[in-house]
């Protein structure tokens, strides 16, 4: 036991829907560099079914952790950077559910696949588990086809790598623009009610509240980088 701040007690749903987290670990590769990284795979749903968000790395955890009982119905891509989907085809191929993700990523899916992506994720899309409706809200800016999923019923938002606990995602690298996340952030995610959770692709979750405030400090730090 440990009282860290990290610990979170995860959202139940009236009808059941739940949350889980799986942490898997492989290397994220872009522009010809290659870095360590350690990934958060969300698995939402019920006893009977669910859906995957992030097919990071392990495929065999991602299904260890859904399990033989429960249908998976999509396999949403919060982006294509390839450790957020380097495990999806063979989670899809394992369970025969969509691999589904914005077209804007389609040049960083094509990077790591051959085959299209199953599915499209548009804005206003929503997808429904249980008793829980997730809303796609694309947030361009880490990658111009970057989505986040809102779910009104638990108060979360899974927000891949536009925002994290301290601050926007990287926009240091290719397909990345810095004013495009802060203006997704601003206006996409900070108008989300105060209390949401966010439930971010690698690391700590934060909350809505605990972000917003620092808004004019991502920019100052962003100006004096010069990058
Ligand atoms: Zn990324
Ligand atoms: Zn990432």
């Amino acid at each position: 036991m440990s009282d860290t701040s990290s610990e979170l007690s995860l959202p139940v749903s009236d009808g059941g829907v739940r949350i889980e987290r799986v942490v898997t670990s492989g290397t994220f590769e872009l522009d010809g560099g290659s870095w360590e990284a350690d990934n958060n795979v969300w698995v939402v749903g019920t006893d009977d079914e669910v859906v995957v968000i992030d097919c990071a790395h392990d495929a065999r955890a991602i299904l260890r952790a859904v399990g033989h009982q429960r249908k998976v119905t999509h396999l949403l891509c919060t982006h294509g950077h390839n450790d957020h989907i380097n495990a999806v085809a063979q989670v899809a191929a394992a369970v025969r559910a969509p691999a589904c993700i914005h077209d804007g990523d389609r040049m960083l899916w094509d990077a790591v696949y051959e085959v299209a992506p199953d599915q499209t994720l548009e804005d206003g899309q929503v997808i429904q588990i249980g008793d829980v409706e997730l809303h796609v809200i694309h947030t361009p800016g880490h990658s111009p086809g970057a989505c986040c999923f809102y779910a009104p019923a638990l108060g979360v938002v899974f927000s891949g790598d536009t925002l994290f606990n301290g601050g926007p995602g990287a926009t240091g690298r290719s397909f990345s623009d810095f004013d495009t996340i802060v203006e997704s952030i601003t206006d996409r995610l900070l108008s989300l009610p105060d209390d949401t959770v966010v439930l971010t692709g690698h690391g700590d979750h934060t909350v809505i509240a605990d972000e917003a405030p620092h808004r004019q400090e991502w920019l100052d730090a962003h100006a004096a980088s010069d990058d």
